[in-house]
């Protein structure tokens, strides 16, 4: 039907796609293989939405003029598979919505590091009194908020690199790119070069008013950028001054170059650790750009709270000081983690292991660990790895009896670290469960 538009997944991106196509004026359907959420049922039968559960009728999708899918459901979904062999388009949520607003959108993308980053930026637009919205993974959907009637004159946006994969015409007017290392390749056939096809993708669209914002010192997005030819204007940064840097950090001091200069110490950063200062750098040159203060930006980098489960201190129980970074899913995340680590720090790592190569981490592990204690349902090869280097390890399978372990192996100004390199699902609901765990066991102590 010509003015059906079908939406596969029915949860917060899903049904926001929904509510905002009706209101359109669109025929609308959502399905989802899974059960959806009480609230959203809800918010479907308000809108006079027609749904399903627990199926995929084809009959009922295959006939949509497109189809809205959430990032949660991989091509090879059957139902996926044969819509793209009609040649039915799909595309996501943040398209979608992106076709009904004029706000300006600025876009996070990256492996590590876009929650916090987007938070920032928001907060900062925020302090600043500027008529600012949160959205894509983070926060409200985007369609929602549109349709709604929400008349932001700014949206902040993380974009995961399964949204990019489905978006075509969507336009990013500040683009921010942190980094690239590998992360969720099992999506992507294994092949990494399609996973970085995909972050780049940030960049289509893009012209001459729009900025792109990215690490200069990340190997894979320098070789990557000499392929494509970039319109908007360019903004790297780096922890060294270099030739052409518009942010960077030197001699303890933060600085950006343009539209205005600014510095601050970089020890009034409310956010630590290396990893923080490229995502520190990259909110100060987007919000600059905006046309942030540089009064406005000193005093947002100073109060920022940081987000919740990212080397999150928790607590300082008998001289031992307790830090949660759950949110550490992938290798790259917990070298940062430990990189930043300035005393001696018990290290919890483990769950469900996502094909990682611990390699990257040896050296920090030999450096700045007194003790391992491995959280996983199957810590096999965890002993593989770290069992020869000489390091002391505790076993456990819970998250009590691992604090307990990592509180007896630390001494009085250690430090220990939740930082799992792994995904959590083997034990717990979701990695914010096993941060809340870790929490509430420290509190306990
Ligand atoms: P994302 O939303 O991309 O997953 P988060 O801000 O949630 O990123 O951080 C995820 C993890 O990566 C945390 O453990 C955090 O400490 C670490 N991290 C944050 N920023 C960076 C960065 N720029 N580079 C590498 N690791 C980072």
């Amino acid at each position: 039907m010509m003015n059906k538009i079908v939406i596969l997944g029915g949860a917060e991106s899903g049904v926001g796609a929904a509510v905002l196509a009706k209101k359109q004026g669109f025929d609308v359907f959502v399905s989802d293989m899974g059960l959806i959420k009480e609230k959203y049922k809800n918010l479907l039968n308000e809108h006079d939405i027609e749904w399903e559960e627990g199926k995929h009728t084809e009959e009922k999708i295959l006939d949509a003029k497109e189809i809205i899918k959430s990032p949660g459901i991989p091509d090879t979904a059957p139902v996926v598979a044969k819509a793209i062999e009609k040649g039915i388009g799909i595309i996501n949520e943040l398209e979608f919505a992106s076709r009904y607003t004029d706000a300006k959108l600025i876009c996070i993308t990256g492996s590590n590091g876009k929650t916090t980053t987007t938070s920032l930026i928001y907060h900062i637009l925020k302090n600043a009194k500027y008529n600012v919205g949160l959205a894509g993974n983070i926060g409200r959907s985007l369609a929602l908020q549109i349709a709604e009637g929400c008349t932001y004159d700014y949206y902040v946006i993380e974009l995961s690199s399964f949204q990019l994969d489905n978006m075509y015409d969507f336009h990013a007017n500040i683009a921010v790119l942190l980094n690239i290392t590998p992360d969720h390749l099992d999506r992507y056939d294994y092949d990494m070069q399609k996973y970085t096809d995909s972050k780049m993708r940030i960049l289509r669209n893009q012209d001459a008013d729009d900025a792109f914002i990215y690490w200069a010192d990340d190997p894979i997005v320098s070789s990557e950028l000499k392929k494509y030819g970039i319109k908007a204007r360019t903004c790297p940064f780096s922890i060294l001054k270099k030739e052409g840097m518009i942010g960077y950090i030197a001699d303890g001091t933060y600085n950006i170059e343009t539209p205005t200069p600014f510095n601050m110490e970089q020890e009034s950063l409310a956010l630590y650790g290396k990893h923080n200062m490229y995502n520190s750098l990259a909110a100060g040159i987007a919000s600059k750009l905006v046309g942030v203060s540089n009064e406005n930006l000193r005093a947002s980098l100073a109060d920022f709270e940081g987000v919740e489960h990212r080397l999150e201190r928790v607590a300082t129980v008998n001289g031992i000081h307790y830090i949660n970074d759950s949110k550490a899913t992938n290798v790259d995340a917990c070298w940062y983690a430990l990189e930043s680590m300035t005393t001696p720090t018990i290290l919890i790592i483990g769950g469900k292991d996502k094909g990682n190569d611990y390699e990257a981490i040896r050296e920090l592990v030999k450096q700045k660990c007194a003790g391992l204690v491995f959280l996983g349902a199957d810590n096999t090869k965890l002993h593989q790895f770290f069992g020869s280097m000489n390091i002391p390890i505790a076993d456990t399978n819970n998250m009590k009896d691992c604090v307990d372990a990592c509180t007896k192996m630390a001494k009085t100004g250690y430090t220990v670290l939740l930082s799992p390199c792994c995904a959590s699902f083997d034990l717990f609901k979701n990695m914010e469960d096993r941060g809340e765990q870790f929490k509430e066991c420290v509190r306990n102590l």
